[in-house]
């Protein structure tokens, strides 16, 4: 990949972008932090290059095995839930890496971005993206029988793009005592949960309706 397919042409041009950022406005995504960094990542070199041209729909798509990348609106409202909490974000933890573009969109707004994924071929090809786009804050791994990072825990913040049916205890538990996660929960109906703990007291919100890829658990 060169620097023009960075930049784009056409449908994967910064114009096409800036309108999906407005957009995103429109529908009520305030985090100037949060718009600022959807208008800079190009969305379009993390989906097949048949794809590129949709790119910046507001749709998920086809990522290869099964997965998909979610909907932009659903990359910057997670996003969003996690700046708006004023909490700390110096160690992230993302479950399910997909195509990177989550990663892409976290990694200038927190400090170490961690990202774990289950299948490898999705895996490589998102670190051959964060490396193209010299996103060196994030450290990405493959994870085949473990849910998350427990052995580099606690996180700040937990971002989970895959729905587990509930919460995961093993997940729960890699949450530092002043952290943050946004998940989404549940089968065929999904709610996004926005989950706190404080120093032991645990408190959960449901901010949206959600629509995920399953969380895989061995
Ligand atoms: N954040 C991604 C969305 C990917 S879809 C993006 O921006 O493109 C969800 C991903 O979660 C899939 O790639 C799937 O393989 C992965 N996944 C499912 N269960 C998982 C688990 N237990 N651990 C890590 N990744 C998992």
């Amino acid at each position: 990949m060169n620097m023009n397919s960075i930049q784009g042409i056409g449908m994967t041009s910064p114009r096409t972008r800036k309108r999906m950022v407005d957009r995103l406005q429109a529908r009520g995504i305030s985090s100037e932090a949060v718009l600022k960094v959807m208008n800079d990542v190009p969305r379009h070199i993390f989906v097949d290059e048949a794809m590129a041209h949709n790119a910046y729909e507001d749709a998920s798509l086809p990522i290869g095995y099964g997965q998909t990348i979610s909907n932009p609106y659903t990359v910057a409202q997670m996003t969003q839930a996690l700046l708006e909490s004023g909490r700390p974000l110096r160690r992230v933890l993302e479950i399910g890496t997909g195509s990177g573009y989550q990663a892409a969109v976290l990694s200038p707004l927190v400090g170490t971005l961690f990202t774990c994924e289950r299948i490898e071929g999705l895996m490589k090809k998102a670190q051959q993206r964060f490396d193209l786009l010299k996103l060196s804050n994030i450290r990405s791994f493959l994870t085949e029988t473990e849910v998350g990072l427990p052995r580099l825990a606690p996180f700040d913040a937990i971002i989970v793009t895959c729905a587990p049916e509930e919460v995961p205890q093993m997940l729960y538990d890699q949450l530092a005592s002043d952290g943050i996660m946004v998940i989404p929960v549940g089968g065929v109906e999904q709610q996004m949960y926005l989950i706190t703990n404080d120093a032991g007291l645990r408190q959960q919100s449901v901010i949206s309706g959600a629509n995920f890829v399953p969380l895989i658990a061995k």
